[in-house]
């Protein structure tokens, strides 16, 4: 990398003295004029030492607009390697030249804010972002991405759903299942769903039952396909005291997103015993286990098996559908139901064993970066992608769950 670098600046350090095209000869004759910080950097190059031959390099390298892309680079592999701050110096040089031609000004513009997001000084990206949003229509689509990166690290979900609003076109509020082509990254439609969600969770926080389910409502219009929303409209129809209306929406999810009916147990179980029709509960969770089989609504079939009928009941149906299904998750559990008392002394060790084999091999997983955890994240925190986190064993992974 570092060799393509010198390459790349000393060709950006010859094309700045006048634009000349480079050939041997024109190397040969102009090797008297070059400056000696290009030699100090060829030194430090040498001698291994890549730091001081970046900072050579640099201050050999005139800014100019014909210079401008190799500075550019320079800076954003800095930026890459984690050296944000000397990335920064570079691309505030660039911006300290008028001379430059507006384009690249607010290219720098928008590298030096990325350097800051780098950073962690989200003010000072967002101040730069918003200047760009109101002066360059060419980057006005990028520069609103990354504003919204910044609204959701501070979790300023009016914000991000004003920023998203503005990128979203016109026609796709009313057709908002189709993402458009041209777009990078997630949907907008999407995106805006899971802001209403997390402003709906706050109003549910804070019993404002009213305003959760406004924000739903709209989290649907966006996105309705959004499962999020489903489950934490059944949530809210519980709290509202509607158990009826929190089963009807709750059962939406076997056809809406078959992977995360077991998500939703918890919750129709309260509401089937609040409608004195705990029995369905057993029925339902059977029908979605015929539809699609999988560890997580065998475990929480067998959960209500053991908490209805006893744990002997609960440990018949695993020892037969672990058979057609094997999974760590199922047979943690049959061990767990099976009492000390009736064990031989090793038992103990064994759920023990098995416990730590389930707990290391990680329930959720990203579709999109893999990140792996024991929690189901709406927001995935290596990748920064909403709503790609599944439950391996929903999925059918059999091998990792
Ligand atoms: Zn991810």
């Amino acid at each position: 990398m570092f060799v393509l670098l010198f390459v790349a600046v000393a060709a950006g350090w010859f094309l700045g003295r006048g634009g000349r095209v480079l050939t041997m000869s024109s190397l040969w004759q102009s090797s008297d004029t070059l400056p000696s910080q290009y030699y100090r950097g060829l030194n430090f190059l040498l001698d291994g030492s890549q730091d001081g031959a970046i900072d050579a390099f640099t201050k050999a390298l005139e800014v100019n607009s014909e210079t401008f892309d190799t500075h550019i680079a320079l800076g954003n592999v800095l930026r890459r390697r984690g050296e944000v701050e000397r990335a920064i110096r570079i691309h505030q040089n660039l911006l300290a030249r008028p001379s430059l031609p507006t384009s690249q000004l607010h290219l720098a513009h928008l590298e030096l804010a990325r350097d800051y997001i780098s950073a962690g000084l989200l003010d000072r990206a967002e101040r730069l972002l918003l200047d760009l949003v109101a002066e360059s229509g060419h980057h006005q689509r990028i520069a609103r991405r990354h504003l919204l990166e910044i609204y959701e690290a501070q979790s300023d979900w009016s914000a991000a759903k004003r920023v998203a609003g503005e990128i979203l076109p016109r026609r796709s509020l009313l057709r908002s299942n189709g993402p458009d082509p041209n777009e990078v990254g997630q949907p907008i439609p999407l995106l805006l769903a899971h802001y209403c969600c997390e402003q709906a969770a706050i109003a549910l926080h804070s019993g404002d039952l009213t305003e959760a389910r406004t924000q739903l409502d709209q989290a649907l219009k966006y996105d309705r396909s959004c499962t999020r929303a489903t489950l934490m409209s059944g949530e809210l129809e519980l709290k509202a005291g509607n158990p009826a209306r929190a089963v009807k929406t709750l059962q939406l999810l076997k056809e809406q997103a078959p992977d995360f009916v077991s998500e939703s147990a918890d919750l129709l179980r309260q509401a089937l015993i609040q409608l004195n029709h705990r029995s369905a509960l057993r029925s339902y969770l059977m029908d979605c286990y015929v539809a699609k089989a999988s560890t997580p609504l065998l475990i929480a079939l067998a959960e209500e098996i053991r908490a209805v009928e006893g744990s002997e009941q609960a440990k018949d149906f695993l020892r037969k559908h672990l058979v057609d299904k094997p999974s760590l998750g199922g047979l943690a559990l049959l061990m767990a139901l099976h009492g000390t008392n009736e064990a031989g002394e090793d038992e103990p060790l064994q759920i023990e064993i098995v416990n730590r084999l389930v707990e290391a091999n990680s329930t959720y997983q990203c579709n999109h970066c893999g990140f792996r955890g024991q929690h189901l994240h709406w927001y995935c925190p290596g990748c920064k992608h909403w709503g790609t986190v599944r439950d391996l064993g929903a999925i059918g992974d059999v091998t990792r769950e």
